[in-house]
């Protein structure tokens, strides 16, 4: 595997310091009371990175377990969860809560739109008993971004616990964990952070803990079990070894995102360049409302599909770039700028590409994708 440029909505390029704090010497993290203290500081600066002092827990396994982590803590047999969906992952919420014996009800909105607070605000008035919702705030595959600010208050106002699928927008965008009112969140090192795939990270708030140690009945999972973390301190226990190296990489990523204090404003910055150039030179966004900061989704032309649009990328330019899955396969491409890969310099070097790309395949654009993208990308 020879240096390509993976401009994927994640897995992410990473970033050296983080690969070279991955080989650093190791210890026995279940004996060494030192790594309690590592583990606790990591857990705490992604609790100030998104302003809370509700406590976070660091997963051994990519993000998908977290988000099952968040339904197996959560679910007892009977519960009745909302499913709130707009998108590939807001639907598949609705089989975590089932597997653990909820009972689903999905809130379906327009799959090219951000969830429509007011829409939702009036379902809620005559449907509101529910346990728990579940709410994807940058739901990949479509890109599409729904307002957790607006969305969890207002569940949170009928008493309802919220678990959010941040995987994907999680330091791309600012996160304010108490002002939002979030109760699960769950995020992964392979996106924003730019560190590789294995690591889920879990923020949890007191009102989950207390709806998990108030349960009927035990927790149908051990690696699941979130309560199997709240004490690890002050046992200095773990369900299970932690991965020392994986942990190592992402305290350094954590540190390289604090040191990058206009890492929000450049993700916000290179998404709306991108969108402009995108539209400007004639090809047509996927969405009409809710852009991500971190992905950015347009339709694939029809005069090319989307196979051949990735293979020129990868073969040609060397450059990794996405389709998507589900209703979208082959339907749209996805270029991932979130963490190491938004910067001026990949995005310019990736529309080029691109550009080369689409006229090959016999795709007439407007102007060249990168001579648009320095001008909005200046003028902004
Ligand atoms: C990436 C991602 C996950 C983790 O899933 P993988 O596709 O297995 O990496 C979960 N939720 C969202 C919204 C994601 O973008």
């Amino acid at each position: 595997m020879i240096n390509k440029l993976i401009m994927t909505p994640g897995p992410t390029q990473v970033t050296e310091n983080v690969r070279m704090a991955r080989s650093l010497p190791s210890t026995n993290p279940d004996l060494d009371p030192a790594f309690y203290d590592f583990y606790k500081e990591t857990c705490e600066k992604l609790s100030t990175q998104m302003h809370t002092t509700n406590p976070f827990y660091i997963l051994s396994g990519e993000g998908i377990l977290g988000l099952e982590a968040a339904c197996a803590s959560l679910t007892e047999p009977g519960d009745k969860v909302l499913v709130i969906s707009n998108g590939i992952f807001g639907f598949g919420f609705a089989d975590f809560v089932a597997m653990y014996g909820g009972l689903p009800t999905i809130y379906e909105d327009s799959l090219v739109n951000e969830i429509d607070i007011d829409k939702l605000a009036a379902y809620l008035k005559s449907n509101h008993d529910f346990k728990y919702a579940t709410i994807v705030h940058c739901d990949t595959p479509s890109g599409v971004l729904n307002d957790i600010s607006k969305i969890c208050p207002l569940l949170k106002s009928y008493g309802i616990l919220t678990v959010v699928d941040a995987v994907a927008s999680m330091f791309g965008h600012d996160i304010n964990i108490e002002e939002s009112q979030l109760d699960l969140i769950c995020g992964a090192t392979q996106k924003a952070l730019s560190a590789p795939v294995g690591l889920t990270v879990i923020g949890v708030s007191p009102d989950a803990i207390y709806a998990m140690e108030n349960r009927k009945t035990p927790i149908a999972s051990f690696y699941c079990n979130l309560l199997n973390f709240k004490d690890y301190y002050r046992n200095k226990w773990f369900p299970y070894s932690m991965p020392a190296s994986d942990i190592n990489g992402l305290a350094v990523a954590l540190d390289n995102v604090f040191q990058d204090t206009n890492s929000i404003m450049r993700h916000k910055k290179i998404a709306k360049a991108t969108r402009k150039t995108l539209v400007r030179c004639g090809l047509e966004l996927h969405l009409e409302s809710g852009y991500a900061d971190t992905v950015s989704v347009f339709n694939v032309p029809s005069i090319t599909t989307g196979e051949d649009i990735l293979e020129r990328m990868r073969v040609k330019h060397n450059i990794l770039i996405a389709g998507s899955f589900g209703y979208l396969d082959g339907k749209v491409i996805r270029l991932g700028h979130m963490g190491e890969n938004c910067t001026y310099d990949n995005m310019e070097k990736t529309l080029t590409a691109l550009g080369e790309t689409l006229n090959y395949l016999g795709v007439s654009l407007n102007e060249k994708l990168e001579v648009a993208f320095k001008d909005f990308f200046t003028r902004s």
